[in-house]
């Protein structure tokens, strides 16, 4: 026997916002600004947020579950299809769709044609242009770049902000914590990603490789924690597998004389560290995994332990 019960509306709000925009416009700085953590790979370098990331925070009584989309529109290899699909779905799904602009480039119309033209297809419920980088430009241009792109779409609202230095981002998020729909909150309090611990760990460290390789390494190259153990005095060791395809390019990750995994070690590790606010025991192992090849060997190539 089951009995009804009419669910009242809900006090709390909750909703997803996606953050649509062209590569380094600032996508996953914003996010982080918010989320106050690092759970989205931020890079100099396009391109480095390949799937969709959740970054949860809360604000008052609203959760705002942001979805951190690849910034590519134009997409020619398979790959790059597939992300840019994910892209695509949060748009259609998003309680609130934020494109994010570098203003302080030139012709942001233009070169945003792209994203505006899925915008008019995917006709969001509702879609805020958010200006960033205002700290890197004079006022009287950020003006006329407002001016410029609310010609070319009907943006619901427009912000100016710098996600990096945090100007504007809370009249953002007043704006989210004011607009979302009423609901329950769909992750506990205390979660920021629906990415696992080790997932995020693994990240930290792509995104290392990313910052100290930039051309040298193909993005087909990835990072897995394969072991994660916690000791009673509070530190935890790692374990992270580097799977290249060539063997050239696993002597491009160790570098001369394992010069290169020491270092990418060693600053994978500080961010670790500051992350999980205790001590790291990091150890990084590449494997070379031919397309043709099955069951290849890993291979220890140094221990990267933090002298004690
Ligand atoms: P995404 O590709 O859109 O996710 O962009 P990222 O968040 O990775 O940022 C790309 C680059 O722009 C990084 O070097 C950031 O530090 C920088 N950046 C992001 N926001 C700002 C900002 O408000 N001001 C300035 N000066 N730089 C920013
Ligand atoms: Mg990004």
């Amino acid at each position: 026997m089951s009995t009804s019960k009419s669910k009242a509306t809900p006090e709390t709000r909750c909703g997803f916002i996606a953050l649509v925009g062209l590569p380094n416009a600032g996508k996953s700085t914003l996010m982080n600004n918010i989320v106050g953590a690092k759970v989205s790979i931020i890079s100099k370098k396009p391109q480095t947020t390949r799937n969709r990331i959740l970054g949860i925070a809360i604000e008052d009584k609203t959760q705002m579950v942001f979805v951190d989309t690849p910034g590519i529109f134009k997409a020619k290899k398979t790959l790059e299809r597939a992300m840019v699909g994910a892209a695509m779905e949060s748009i259609a799904e998003a309680d609130i769709v934020v494109h994010i602009v570098d203003a302080s480039r030139k012709n942001i119309a233009d070169i945003n044609g792209p994203i505006i033209q899925r915008l008019e297809h995917d006709k969001p419920k509702r879609c805020y242009l958010v200006l960033n980088k205002i700290d890197q430009m004079a006022r009287q241009d950020l003006l006329a770049r407002a001016t410029e792109m609310n010609a070319v779409y009907d943006y619901d609202q427009t912000f100016m902000i710098s996600g990096l230095k945090g100007d504007g981002v809370q009249t953002l998020v007043d704006d989210f914590a004011e607009t979302l729909p009423n609901d329950v909150w769909h992750y506990d309090e205390d979660e920021i990603t629906d990415m696992p611990m080790r997932m995020m760990a693994a990240e930290m460290t792509r995104e290392q490789i990313f910052n100290q390789l930039h051309e040298e390494l193909p993005y087909d190259m990835y990072v897995q924690t394969e072991e994660w153990e916690e000791f009673d005095n509070g530190s935890v060791k790692i374990s992270q597998v580097i799977t290249v395809q060539k063997d050239s390019q696993k002597a491009i990750v160790l570098g001369k004389g394992g010069a290169r995994i020491k270092s990418l070690g060693q600053a994978a590790r500080e961010e670790l560290e500051e992350f999980l606010e205790r001590r790291v025991h990091l150890k990084l192992f590449v494997k070379v995994q031919k397309n043709w090849a099955d069951g290849a060997e890993i291979y220890q190539l140094m221990g990267l332990q933090r002298p004690s």
